[in-house]
């Protein structure tokens, strides 16, 4: 890919790509391998580069696309006030409006909690780097897309039917459809459902 991805499609096709690759500690020389390019292999220091850029790439793509009142007004729509309708406070940016406004920052507090992991300062470039073990990234990065996702629908509900959701029914939302995506996708999942509402890396 040859710029940022711009559509959720193309983010949906990073996400896949991502998932697909897989690490060969135990070669001679380190390898990266992914089934659907060529004969699959990509050196490490190639492909570590590009794997790890995309993450990152992908993060920031999916908080920058967010189409917030900052945002619009950014690109010429004209509204009467970028105020954040959830607290009232702050102008709702990207940031604002899915980390530190203090509904979205419960829930991320709470979120990790579950999780049994310490929150992070820099939560972009934490959930780029955490953890060594594929299955329990692929579990982060999917809680954090749920996070996210929850946390601007809530906004949205909000903004657009006047139901203000909270911070508590956020995370029950979160557990629950992160169970529902993972137990979908992940092929012989053994996921239970109480482990998993106690702790998602107990599972
Ligand atoms: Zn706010």
């Amino acid at each position: 890919m040859k710029s940022n991805p711009s559509s959720i499609s193309q983010i949906h096709e990073i996400m896949e790509l991502t998932e697909k690759l897989e690490l060969h500690p135990r070669y001679r020389q380190d390898r990266l391998t992914c089934g659907i390019f060529g004969d699959g292999t990509y050196y490490v220091n190639v492909l570590r580069e590009k794997s790890i850029g995309q993450r990152q790439n992908l993060k920031t793509a999916t908080l920058n696309s967010i189409l917030t009142a900052c945002a619009l007004q950014k690109r010429g729509i004209n509204l009467s006030s970028v105020i954040c309708k959830y607290c009232e406070i702050e102008e709702e940016d990207n940031n604002h409006a899915i980390i530190q406004c203090l509904t979205a920052a419960t829930v991320w507090e709470w979120v990790f909690r579950w999780c049994g992991i310490p929150q992070p300062t820099d939560l972009v470039k934490f959930w780029s780097q955490w953890g060594r073990y594929p299955k329990r990234r692929k579990t982060l990065i999917s809680i954090c897309y749920g996070v996210a996702w929850l946390i601007w629908k809530a906004r949205c509900d909000l903004i657009f039917k006047e139901n203000r959701i909270t911070p508590t029914k956020v995370v029950d939302n979160v557990k629950a459809m992160v169970f529902t995506w993972i137990k979908h996708r992940r092929s012989n999942c053994s996921y239970v459902w109480l482990d998993w509402c106690n702790n998602p890396f107990s599972c």
